[in-house]
């Protein structure tokens, strides 16, 4: 089980086919202001690949061909805001795509705490730190808690989404999580329009 850090963009051929996990940590929560520092990636197969941008370098087609490939799944927590800045720094909709947030609040009902470590938990009895969360991302030289930190955030999705996939049979939900996935592009493309806040469903 290795954290491969990588410049600029994925080194060809280092994943294995299938679905992939994927994370970013950008300079802050707002997609039109703050710039996708490092973007996690793994395979589920206990590796972990970290890529790291310098300001205004988002040239890698590498990695922009996995995000974008049509036949690997990505698997996110909270993808909302991962795609949204997937698509504004790097150019492609990573789809088709599986939230674990978005599925672990249509099964797990009697709970209101869905971050990734609540969920990692209380479905694998897995304990990742949130500590490096609000760190500096875009400095020169990456902190080893940090990288444990952005490696952490993409080694269980494999996992969780096993037995999410499972819960969501389970209770019935299957298609109507699928249609929540659908309309992720769409939800993303709002928040970067100008609409985060709204409900576009809403009645006022
Ligand atoms: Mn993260």
């Amino acid at each position: 089980m290795t954290v491969y850090l990588h410049e600029g963009d994925l080194p060809a051929g280092v994943l294995a086919p299938g679905p992939v996990a994927v994370d970013s940590e950008t300079m802050g929560l707002n997609p039109h202001r703050d710039r996708l520092c490092l973007l996690q990636i793994s395979d589920g197969r206990g590796d972990e690949h970290l890529v790291r941008f310098a300001p205004g370098e988002y040239d890698a087609p590498v990695l922009k061909a996995v995000l974008a490939d049509p036949e690997r799944l990505k698997l996110m927590h909270f993808a909302r805001f991962d795609m949204a800045v997937i698509h504004r720094f790097l150019g492609v909709w990573a789809t088709p795509v599986f939230c674990t947030k978005i599925a672990s609040k249509l099964v797990r009902t009697y709970t209101d705490r869905h971050g990734l470590k609540d969920l990692l938990k209380e479905t694998l009895g897995v304990e990742i730190s949130k500590q490096q969360q609000s760190s500096d991302w875009g400095a020169g030289e990456l902190s080893d808690a940090q990288k444990e930190y952005a490696a952490s955030d993409v080694r269980y999705l494999h996992r969780a989404h096993g037995v999410l996939v499972e819960r969501l049979r389970r209770e019935g939900r299957t298609h109507i999580a699928q249609a929540c996935f659908d309309f992720l592009p769409t939800r993303a493309e709002l928040d970067l329009a100008g609409w985060p806040e709204a409900d576009i469903f809403a009645h006022l």
